[in-house]
């Protein structure tokens, strides 16, 4: 085996147990040993954390008077080694018993923990040890925190081997674990020895998943008793949450048909990390709330509308209704229940109350709802031509999904009007990538931050959005990467920043023209790469003229020095990368924001080699899959314009297709205006909620009831289903098998892991039926059929299969599936643009579409909670995200919150010229002054009936990061009843 040693120059040949070893200078006895095929027992090492030597079970006899930790202990020339002489064994023995004896009376009973076995009760085990035959002294009594809704601190049970702290630290980035105390009272802590529920611990089970004892384990969720791994089915799969694709394992117990607790499993980009969604986050979809059987629209239930309170209520206030008459609690205080005393304290709730919706629909066959599909969509699409039919595909769902849902609109309804939530997050970004660089897709892995000299994290609330990737963020700067962050909010990432700059929101074109303005006048460009890589370098030149760092200040708020030192910081590494997310791409600046950034890194030469170039963030599991597979309205799979009658007729030709629509079809938010004017009249709606997602959620909802015809296919019953005339139950990721492909372009296999409940079924089944109930006659067998289809039409995905993706996937594009993992770091030699030059585009700093006035004097920025996901439909229904982040809330600066009359739990109306809604206020000194932050999970408190649907003229992006507000205390409220 190799042994992998700090900057090993050379070798050293030793003995170990007669043996004669030869290890890397540095490396451990313990790694040299296990190298050689040779056991040494270990307690507090574990190969992902620097050793530390503390509980001495690795002690070997090295022929000096005391024995060696071979796991710090470095091998020697000529070293003789013995692992397991009597006395060894004896000392060993000894160290057990000790251990063993200060463990709690039910130490016999093993505990489960995500390693999946307590290595000290192993080891007890192997010495003929045992607590109930222990006659060493106990010195147990050191407690337990039973505080965090995931996971159980024993302290009894706590050996302090530190495999927890550096989990948190080296691994997480997190830093909460320390310790305190002396002698037999010394024990694990949480930030300031807080109990763990209420410190700033972030659940991500790492330090359970390092846990060699029963002192940290994972709590069951959902009452199911997590059983020893042994009775468990292990189901290789992926995260279905984040576009950093984390693979994991996930533990079922098939007597229960649940799953019984998941861990992390080593692949290239996550190296076995979850955070909290992917560790405990898995639940929503054995929720007692999934679809189950399709449901017909009843007659009566005619005109659509709203159907439940809440979304009536909040129509009601946004039109200026009394406020009060709003969505709480359905599932816990319960429509009607009415509220009384002081403004604290108010219900979380927020899921659709199915009480006050379902009676609307009547059960019907699966062949009842299909027909009725086909028929209403045919019926429209033959009165009113294709571009009455849209369809809304999911960024949750596999690329095999997502290729025949966008197949199905285009050669059955011979419409581009085919779209997803790419358009919320990541289209203005795509738009500058196509421009600038002739590629949507990031020019190298978050993983690849390890190479950088700088690292840049600019609109990236990462340590919430993209929690493992920001532990690479983290991991990097320890290890000597500088990490500049931008942003309007002082997020976790300002905390482990070298610099952090938070400028003004809205004012991203005037900060990075300001740092290239500098960039150019120090002199720091890469003159050779701008003359043989780039094109229009002259005139970027000629407008970042007009951005001194003292005029970028004025506007973008960021002192002119600092915007000196990020220039002097960047323009002098000799590696950079910049990692960016939606506060970049959500502004109807977006893809101006993406051009600075695309020009910060050509002119300095950062794009083509390692630790260098341009990464936008991806946001859901598979929205790069998606948008890789056709899923927007003016590419076909592999982003072949939509518009050009070569690529339209290649299509008509692979598909035995004709007819298919020569121009660009609509965008998401164009086909929300267009069923407005009576354009639009007839949806196919397959995981996406618009009500919830979409900006200015009262123009959503006229749309939604305007429409003629609409099917959602779905888990649950969400908002959007409300206005639904045939709803089809679908099937959750944990029930399918399919591939999904991460923000770093990396393929991978999602595996089907439980049944589908009740009548549900897979989704690609779905869409093919109704397919061929349009006469299209598709015949495809499995996911992996519909892989080998897409891989022909798809050139990215060339020499991809299911056969070679094995467990860990591969990286597109990949000349050698066989033997490599793929392509790490592209555009090496080339852009893929026309002449394959990087095209630079100059932007001028534009202001916000709707600036803070006296009426409405706050900026609101909306976005995403750690624990929850995109309308919080799955982790809403997930107990541990619940327990953990219950209710909506608006995250105020002190000062502003001080100034409105506000303290932490009150309850505030915040309201636009769109809409109002109240939620309770967080006080957080990571907001600016004059800013708020709204998630918007919450349907009971829905940002997105505030936000403004002005877009981006490019990636056609609605503005979610900037609107003008009005914040005030709610007072009492009244009741809702
Ligand atoms: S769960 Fe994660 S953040 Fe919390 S203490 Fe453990 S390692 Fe640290
Ligand atoms: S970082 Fe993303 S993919 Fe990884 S476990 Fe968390 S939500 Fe899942």
């Amino acid at each position: 085996m190799a042994i992998t040693a700090p900057e090993a120059t050379g070798t050293v040949t030793l003995t170990i147990d007669g043996r004669e070893v030869t290890a890397p200078e540095g490396a451990t006895i313990w790694q040299a040993a296990k190298s050689a095929g040779i056991d040494i027992p270990v307690l507090c090492h574990d190969e992902r954390f620097d050793p530390v030597g503390v509980c001495r079970m690795c002690v070997v006899d090295v022929g000096t008077p005391a024995f060696a930790a071979s796991c710090v202990r470095a091998c020697e020339n000529g070293m003789t080694v013995k692992t397991g002489t009597p006395e060894v064994e004896a000392s060993r023995t000894m160290l057990t018993r000790l251990l063993i004896a200060d463990q709690p009376d039910a130490a016999g009973d093993p505990k489960q923990t995500t390693t999946g076995d307590n290595e000290l009760l192993a080891l007890a085990g192997r010495y003929g040890v045992s607590k109930q035959a222990e006659t060493l002294p106990c010195a147990s009594g050191r407690g337990a925190d039973e505080s965090s809704p995931v996971i159980a601190v024993d302290h009894d049970a706590c050996i302090l081997c530190d495999r927890c702290v550096r989990a948190c630290d080296d691994i997480q980035g997190n830093d909460v674990i320390g310790r305190s105390g002396k002698g037999y009272d010394t024990h694990i802590g949480f930030d300031l020895f807080d109990p763990m529920g209420s410190s700033s611990c972030v659940s991500c089970g790492e330090c359970v998943s390092a846990c060699p004892t029963g002192a940290l384990t994972n709590k069951p969720i959902r009452g199911i008793p997590i059983r020893p791994r042994e009775a468990l089915d292990a189901v290789d799969t992926v995260c279905p949450y984040c576009g950093v694709g984390c693979a994991l394992t996930y533990y079922v117990d098939r007597e229960r048909g649940a799953i019984a607790f998941a861990e992390g499993r080593e692949q290239p980009g996550s190296h076995g990390r979850l955070c909290v969604k992917g560790r405990y986050g898995w639940d929503y979809a054995a929720s007692p709330q999934r679809l189950t059987v399709p449901l017909i629209r009843r007659e009566e239930s005619y005109p659509k509308g709203a159907l439940s309170r809440d979304v009536r209520g909040e129509m009601a206030a946004a039109s200026g209704g009394e406020a009060n008459d709003h969505g709480l609690a359905s599932s816990e205080g319960g429509p009607g229940e009415k509220r009384k005393g002081g403004k604290r304290g108010r219900k979380p709730g927020g899921l659709v109350d199915y009480a006050e919706v379902l009676p609307h629909f009547r059960e019907a066959t699966w062949d009842e709802a299909l027909d009725l599909v086909a028929r209403r969509l045919s019926e429209i699409y033959l009165a009113n031509g294709p571009a009455a039919i849209a369809g809304f595909g999911s960024a949750k769902c596999s690329n095999e999904e997502a290729y025949l849902f966008q197949k199905l609109i285009r050669t059955g309804f011979h419409t581009n009007n085919v779209d997803h939530c790419t358009r919320l997050c990541h289209a203005s970004s795509v738009s500058a990538l196509f421009e600038g660089i002739g590629s949507g897709a990031v020019s190298t892995t978050f993983g690849d931050v390890v190479n950088a000299e700088v690292a840049i994290v600019t609109g990236s609330n990462s340590t919430a959005n993209h929690p493992v990737a920001s532990s690479f963020f983290k991991q990097a700067r320890r290890n000597g990467t500088t990490v500049i962050y931008v942003d309007p909010r002082a997020d976790k990432m300002a905390d482990h920043a070298d610099i952090y700059c938070q400028l003004k929101p809205g004012t991203d074109v005037a900060f990075y023209n300001g740092v290239m303005h500098e960039v150019i006048r120090l002199g720091l460009t890469d003159e050779a790469f701008i003359a043989s890589r780039t094109s229009n370098y002259e005139a970027l030149r000629a407008t970042v003229a007009d951005y001194p760092p003292e005029r970028a200040e004025q506007i973008c708020g960021v002192r002119a020095e600092l915007i000196r030192r990020v220039a002097r910081v960047w323009g002098s590494a000799r590696s950079g990368v910049i990692f960016w997310g939606m506060g970049i791409s959500q502004h109807t600046t977006g893809t101006d924001n993406a051009r600075c950034l695309i020009a910060m890194c050509a002119i300095t030469g950062n794009i083509g080699k390692p630790g260098a170039g341009l990464h936008p963030l991806r946001g859901q599991n598979n929205v790069q899959g998606a948008s890789d597979m056709g899923l927007i309205p003016m590419f076909y799979p592999d982003y072949q314009k939509a518009d050009d009658p070569g690529v339209k007729a290649k299509f008509e030709q692979a598909w035995g297709a004709s007819g298919l629509d020569p121009v660009k079809g609509l965008t998401v938010t164009e086909i929300i205006g267009s069923v407005l004017k009576g354009g639009v009249r007839g949806m196919y709606m397959l995981g996406e909620n618009p009500f919830l997602s979409d900006p200015n959620i009262n123009k959503v909802r006229k749309a939604l009831s305007a429409l003629e015809f609409l099917v959602v296919q779905d888990i649950f019953l969400t908002e959007t289903a409300e206005f639904a005339d045939v709803i089809l139950p679908a099937s959750s990721y944990l029930e399918k098998d399919g591939t999904y492909t991460n923000t770093d372009r990396r393929v991978q296999l999602g595996r089907k892991v439980l049944d589908t409940p009740g009548q549900a079924r897979v989704d690609w089944e779905v869409v093919q039926d109704i397919a061929n109930r349009l006469g299209l006659g598709w015949r495809y067998t499995s996911p992996r059929d519909i892989f080998d289809e897409l891989v022909t039409v798809i050139p990215s995905y060339r020499n991809l299969s299911y056969d070679n993706l094995g467990l860990t996937g591969k990286l597109y594009p990949n000349p050698d599936p066989e033997h490599s993992d793929g392509t790490v770091v592209m555009f090496t030699e080339n852009f893929k643009t026309n002449d394959g030059l990087a095209h630079l585009v100059p932007a001028e700093w534009l202001p916000a579409k709707e600036l803070p006035d006296e009426h409405y004097p706050f900026v609101l920025n909306t976005g995403r909670m750690l624990e929850h996901w995109h309308t919080g439909s799955m982790t809403r229904r997930s107990y541990a995200l619940d327990a953990i982040a219950p209710k909506p809330l608006v995250f105020v600066h002190p000062q502003d919150a001080a100034g409105l009359g506000l303290a932490d739990g009150d309850l505030a109306r915040v309201s636009s010229r769109r809409g109002t809604i109240e939620l309770e206020v967080k006080v957080s000194h990571r907001e600016a002054r004059g800013n708020c932050f709204i998630p918007f999970h919450f349907r009971e408190a829905a940002a997105n009936l505030l936000t403004i649907d002005e877009i981006d003229p490019f990636g056609k992006i609605p503005e979610f990061k900037f609107c003008a507000v009005r914040i005030e205390p709610a007072g009492e409220l009244a009741g809702n009843g």
